[in-house]
């Protein structure tokens, strides 16, 4: 699964045209974070079903997978907390940066 497309926003005439992941008009990052991210998501994989709503919702669209994991490129995540406040399971947390090592 590749991570969504970011798209230019275009305002929708049907549903059809209604746009799935972030467009152009979220605000999005165009240069890695440069530090200013106060708090990360780390996803606790046992409790990650897989159902992808916090890859649909991520308005960075830095959620992705690789071997059957979700991965969250940190480099773009803008550290929002979405993806966590979103989460059926609650199996993404937000910790303080240089808290945690894993993700
Ligand atoms: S919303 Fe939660 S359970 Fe669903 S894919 Fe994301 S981390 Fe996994
Ligand atoms: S914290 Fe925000 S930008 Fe980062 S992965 Fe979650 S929803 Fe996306």
């Amino acid at each position: 699964m590749a991570k969504p497309q970011i798209v230019k926003f275009k305002f929708p005439e049907s549903l059809e045209e209604m746009p799935l992941g972030p467009s152009a008009a979220a605000g999005i990052l165009t240069e890695p974070n440069a530090g200013w991210r106060v708090q990360r998501p780390v996803i606790d994989h046992p409790k990650c079903t897989k159902c992808l709503l916090c890859w649909v919702l991520c308005p960075e669209g830095v959620i992705g997978k690789e071997n059957e994991q979700l991965t969250i490129d940190m480099n773009y995540c803008k550290g929002c907390g979405l993806c966590a406040h979103e989460c059926p399971k609650d199996a993404i947390t937000m910790v303080q940066e240089g808290e945690a090592d894993d993700q």
